[in-house]
């Protein structure tokens, strides 16, 4: 099992989220709904953001819901990364709105990661933690720093 997740190439999330977002790049907005999208209250997508490590990656476009056809307003992505500092393919969306409402927000999981660890009882205790996304194959490992 672990043998397989180290062998396994994990997708390039920078790529794959463009299809999701379209703006910047594509200029016009995705044909793909956002995965595993959750409406959150506004506040807690702020707080979010405010977290560290969470905020830093902000992107324009357009986030199309499940089930959402045609035009769909902008919005703002604030993509969260790996300790490494690679996209994971999960992040926060804040989506401009002119009306009563005001914006929408929520998060959204292209993987809905799953951390299956592959280091030693030692390691972890020294507060390295090698793992794989079980699923994706993503490198998930954390340096505590202890
Ligand atoms: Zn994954």
């Amino acid at each position: 099992m672990v043998d397989d997740l180290l062998r396994r190439t994990p997708p390039d999330y920078e790529a794959v989220i463009r299809d999701y977002l379209g703006g910047q790049w594509n200029n016009n907005a995705p044909s793909k709904p956002l995965p595993h999208f959750e409406r959150m209250a506004h506040a807690d997508v702020l707080n979010a953001i405010a977290a560290a490590y969470h905020g830093k990656n902000c992107r324009e476009g357009y986030g199309r819901l499940p089930g959402e056809t045609g035009h769909v307003p902008w919005s703002m992505f604030f993509l969260r990364t790996t300790q490494g500092g690679q996209l994971d393919g999960t992040g926060y969306l804040v989506r401009y709105g002119n009306g009563p409402e005001g914006p929408l927000t929520g998060r959204f999981a292209i993987c809905r990661h799953e951390f299956a660890p592959t280091g030693t009882r030692e390691q972890s205790m020294r507060g390295w933690k090698p793992g794989y996304c079980r699923h994706c194959g993503l490198d998930m490992s954390i340096d505590s720093g202890d």
